[in-house]
């Protein structure tokens, strides 16, 4: 069968034969590939940035972000069966005994850095035909979900996020208890950053009920910027507008999401950050040297407006459960907009461009096993 591989070693990315995946034990699913999600990360491996493939292979197929059906169970599996759609999770846990994370199944807060993600961190991903693993990796998606789901695992970022928001936000009175309101009412949050996952951070951020900003480079005429007006959120652009002048027309800043990986950008945006509030940071920089930043600043606002930052990475059950549920709501609130996310749909034969060419309009997706790419 086919599949997308990157060799490292030969600075190459090309479309290889792959050896077809079997059932070996009998908690196992075999899923057939539907749809793979191209995000930053897939490009900075391609780039030779990032990614590692698996021990004892000079290759690692790529692809974390997909959607795929089931076709074969194994003899104990219980929670799917043939026909399901499925929405796989990307990180599996380490072998350490002392490691409570993985031991707990809570590998997305491994603590040995020796977990492994498909299609990123030495083991082989979804860009491909066909994928076994054990069935408690995988999460059902309800059928009506079917043209959304591939922008599931984009959107466990935003929902592991605000997870960990609500718990931190506990030490405080957050807010009048108003029956009814949803938990972010009567807050402001921004979102740094207009990519894929900016944009799926702030449906989520409005859903909660924040009143919601978004704060990124594109002009105010931007694709970007209208999907945020369509779905009642408000966008400036960072290119017209300084931070400051920006901060102004908000407020208290409760929230800040970072969803942009620039390092420069997400210090200017610390030093702006409300009373009592959070940040958090989802990007991976890549490591461009020192940068100067208002150390003085930050640290005094920390400590006198009670401050807390935090970093995320990857997702549990949790939040891939809560992302299915909320693309449901997304879908019946914002119809259209969540379609407008997805720019393409094609072949896999046209991964070249989409991985290795420039930035082309929010989300592009890879169809597999199937001839509905548009
Ligand atoms: C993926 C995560 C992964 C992270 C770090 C992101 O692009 O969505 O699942 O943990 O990269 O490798």
């Amino acid at each position: 069968m086919k599949a997308i591989a990157v060799f490292p070693a030969k600075k190459e990315t090309k479309l290889i034969d792959h050896a077809l995946p079997e059932i070996t034990k009998s908690t196992e699913i075999k899923i057939r590939i539907l749809e793979v999600g191209i995000c930053g990360t897939d490009k900075d491996i391609c780039a030779f940035q990032y990614g590692t493939p698996p021990v004892g292979s000079d290759y690692l197929v790529i692809g974390h972000e997909s959607l795929g059906e089931v076709v074969e169970t194994g003899k104990e599996v219980k929670r799917f069966k043939k026909g399901d759609f499925v929405v796989p999770m990307v990180r599996r846990p380490c072998d350490h005994r002392s490691c409570f994370a993985c031991r707990s199944g809570h590998q997305d807060f491994c603590f040995t850095g020796d977990f492994t993600e498909r299609g990123i961190k030495e083991a082989h991903g979804y860009m491909t035909e066909t994928v076994v693993d054990n069935e408690k990796y995988f999460n059902r998606v309800p059928k009506g979900l079917r043209d959304v789901a591939v922008l599931t695992e984009p959107l466990t970022i935003a929902e592991k996020a605000l997870i960990q928001i609500w718990q931190v936000q506990q030490r405080l009175p957050w807010g009048p208890d108003r029956k009814g309101q949803k938990k972010g009412y009567c807050h402001k949050a921004v979102v740094l950053g207009a990519g894929p996952v900016g944009l799926l951070g702030a449906l989520a951020l409005l859903n909660a009920g924040f009143e919601t900003y978004v704060y990124s480079r594109g002009s105010d005429t931007s694709a970007e910027a209208s999907f945020i007006q369509k779905v009642g959120g408000t966008y400036t652009s960072s290119s017209s507008v300084p931070i400051n002048d920006f901060v102004k027309h908000v407020g208290n800043v409760d929230v800040i999401y970072e969803a942009t990986g620039a390092a420069q950008i997400s210090f200017q945006m610390m030093e702006v950050l409300g009373t009592n509030g959070v940040m958090v940071f989802t990007g991976i920089p890549g490591i461009k040297g020192p940068i100067q930043v208002n150390a003085d600043q930050i640290m005094k606002n920390m400590v006198l407006k009670n401050q807390v930052f935090f970093g995320t990475v990857n997702a549990g059950r949790t939040a891939f459960e809560a992302a299915i549920k909320d693309l449901g709501v997304f879908k019946k609130r914002w119809p259209k907009a969540i379609q407008s996310l997805i720019t393409g749909r094609y072949e896999m034969k046209s991964y070249r461009d989409l991985l290795l060419g420039p930035k082309k309009g929010i989300k592009n997706i890879l169809v597999f096993n199937e001839k509905t790419a548009s």
